[in-house]
């Protein structure tokens, strides 16, 4: 039986089984094609890959079995027609808008985005000719007149890093579309759903061209292994690939191995993640020693209505800030003993990191009330710990502000 595009199966089954939901000979788990090139079984192989043969293997920046493997899989999980895996999250993200924009191209995105892509946008794409304007998430309408003939691209991240604002989904698929339509061209709208994930967030039923994740945070979610992903429209996934092989950031087969034993328990894991994030931010919220605790599933959250509109489940980031300023975060952070005080997100273990040090190190004042951040505060990637341990846990840092 194939199953592929069947989307009544669970997340948790597609991820397990991906196409091979039949009596499959073999291994039970899908192996590692560990290598960096593949025989040919005789030289008209050769011929017949430059002939455009899609079953002839050459190469693994190409192609190879295992990553070829995940990418259907975390495509089916997605219900996408196509994926393409990449070494990092940077990796997708900029082969992909590399393959959409070119010289005098413009994209529209939202300002709030992970400092990799804002830094790319700002730094990089400048020298390529292709400009890059920011939309208010709270006046999308600008939309109308920010998009012009010229706009490849609208791009975007929902909840945004680290204090956790929502971007209207549907209404920014709504504008964008209307301006498509005002000016006959085609607009790629893409979002970046690694804090959400697709287990909280299904873009695609919104309408969303694109999705683009780094696979390093809760697709891999074991703070083990670098990877990205794209996931749209074969035609798109194709031109990525093909671009992909002229880049060079193709996924390694022993990462995508790891993945492929993440994918499958990728449901159980956020699932819980889900739960412990909104038990320790209902707990937080009534500390003394935490100003404001910020996380889409609280009724106190400003988008909370939003939340529920277009969220499954709120996710494993909860961002709080504490009393006594940047001293106090510090003394927190470095006070924890189940959670650990390091960057990045979506694994296992409870994360903690302090924005004003790491994603908005080094910004002014202005910079950092224009984004909402302040130096008390705590971003918190929850775990799959004990949430009775994650609480005491807490407690008993916070005691020491
Ligand atoms: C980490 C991250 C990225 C970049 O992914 P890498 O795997 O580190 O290259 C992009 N977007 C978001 C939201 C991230 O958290």
């Amino acid at each position: 039986m194939k199953i592929k595009n069947n989307k009544n199966l669970s997340l948790a089954t597609k991820a397990i089984h991906g196409k091979h939901l039949h009596a499959f000979k073999g291994p039970v788990t899908f192996p590692i094609y560990q290598t960096s090139t593949y025989r040919f079984d005789s030289s008209d192989d050769a011929v017949r890959y430059a002939k455009g043969d899609p079953n002839v293997l050459v190469y693994t920046r190409y192609h190879n079995p295992t990553v070829n493997e995940v990418e259907e899989r975390i495509a089916l999980m997605e219900d996408g027609e196509a994926a393409a895996l990449f070494s990092s999250g940077m990796a997708a993200i900029s082969t992909t808008i590399l393959t959409l924009c070119k010289n005098g191209d413009e994209i529209v995105s939202t300002p709030a985005l992970y400092g990799g892509t804002y830094r790319f946008f700002r730094d990089t794409l400048t020298n390529y000719n292709v400009a890059v304007k920011y939309v208010d998430p709270n006046s999308l309408e600008d939309l109308l007149f920010l998009i012009t003939p010229k706009t490849k691209v609208v791009y975007f991240e929902t909840p945004t890093n680290p204090t956790l604002g929502l971007v209207d989904i549907e209404k920014l698929v709504k504008l964008t579309r209307d301006m498509e339509k005002e000016f006959r061209t085609k607009i790629a709208i893409i979002i970046d759903n690694t804090f959400a994930t697709i287990l909280n967030q299904k873009p695609f039923d919104f309408g969303v061209d694109v999705i683009v994740e780094s696979s390093t945070k809760y697709l891999g979610g074991h703070a083990d292994l670098m990877g990205g992903v794209v996931i749209g429209m074969k035609k798109l996934i194709h031109s990525v690939k093909a671009l992909a092989k002229h880049l060079g950031g193709c996924a390694d087969p022993f990462a995508a191995f790891l993945l492929d034993r993440s994918l499958k328990t990728f449901e159980l894991r956020v699932q819980r993640q889900n739960e412990n994030a909104l038990a320790l931010a209902r707990v937080l919220e009534k500390h003394h020693k935490v100003l404001r605790v910020i996380y889409p599933g609280l009724q106190s959250h400003p988008q909370h209505k939003l939340a529920k509109k277009q969220m499954h489940g709120y996710g494993g980031m909860v961002t709080i800030e504490v009393k006594g300023g940047l001293r106090g975060a510090v003394k927190v952070c470095d006070s924890l003993k189940v959670a650990i005080n390091a960057m990045s997100l979506g694994g296992v273990e409870t994360l903690v990191s302090i924005p004003v040090y790491s994603s908005h190190v080094n910004m002014s004042n202005e910079e950092l009330k224009k984004n909402g951040v302040t130096p008390g505060m705590i971003r918190i990637s929850v775990g799959v710990e004990g949430i009775i341990d994650l609480i005491e846990d807490f407690k008993q840092a916070l005691s020491r502000v």
